[in-house]
């Protein structure tokens, strides 16, 4: 059981991750007709809504972009930063979505950034306890597997209510650049908003694909636990 689980997760990971590379490679190469770069975008975003303390930085790797609240840094790849294509401008006005979040303080990603240390924490255990318990089991050491499922499920718990808040956060963020993009004429009406929304609908559906797996991988050590007490 543990197999189909382990290989179905990773299989809708992997379509998730694959359907964002192909929508990704498709709309980089559409060029949004205002001419306007996604980190001149950024900060249009920002000043229209008087977001002054927010800093807007090009970074390597391909889709790392992200906005990080505790360094109130904005942060874009290469490509998006500099880049003029519809996916650029989607991308980089999803990331002014998580800053305008925090400037507002919606809740969901208050919530988001309270959890991420217990978050590490127990994705931390969940890679040590499997390892802890077969390298005990070589050196005679004999485990309450009851106890140890009932910790896995916990551990697995906490990761799966944090994808689960991040959904909110995501969703809202996507909205919010949709909005925004039209309304200051950044990305043209018709094909190239269609193409802008297909990139970040697509990014959305990674984030329910975490879920999914986390809440399936949760729901195989709650019935683990369950079952090793009868
Ligand atoms: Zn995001």
């Amino acid at each position: 059981m543990i197999w189909i689980l382990f290989i179905g997760t990773m299989a809708l990971s992997l379509l998730a991750m694959l359907m964002l590379k192909m929508a990704y490679a498709k709309y980089s190469k559409m060029p949004a007709s205002s001419g306007l770069t996604g980190a001149e975008v950024a900060q249009r975003i920002l000043d229209m809504n008087g977001i002054r303390d927010v800093t807007i930085h090009a970074i390597s790797g391909s889709l790392t972009d992200h906005y990080d609240p505790t360094q109130k840094t904005l942060m874009l790849s290469e490509e998006n930063y500099y880049g003029r294509s519809v996916a650029a401008l989607g991308v980089a006005a999803h990331e002014c979505g998580h800053a305008l979040q925090h400037q507002q303080a919606y809740a969901p990603l208050h919530w988001r950034m309270a959890a991420v240390g217990a978050t590490n924490f127990a994705s931390g255990m969940l890679y040590i306890i499997p390892f802890a318990g077969f390298a005990g089991h070589f050196i005679g050491l004999h485990f309450n597997y009851q106890l140890i499922a009932t910790i896995m499920a916990l551990c697995m718990g906490v990761v799966m209510v944090f994808q689960l808040i991040t959904l909110p956060v995501e969703f809202d963020a996507s909205s919010r650049a949709k909005k925004i993009l039209g309304s200051m004429g950044a990305v043209a009406p018709g094909a190239e908003t269609a193409g802008m929304s297909r990139v970040l609908d697509v990014a959305a559906l990674t984030y329910v694909a975490a879920f999914i797996s986390s809440l399936a991988y949760f729901l195989y050590y709650l019935l683990r636990a369950q079952s090793s007490r009868n």
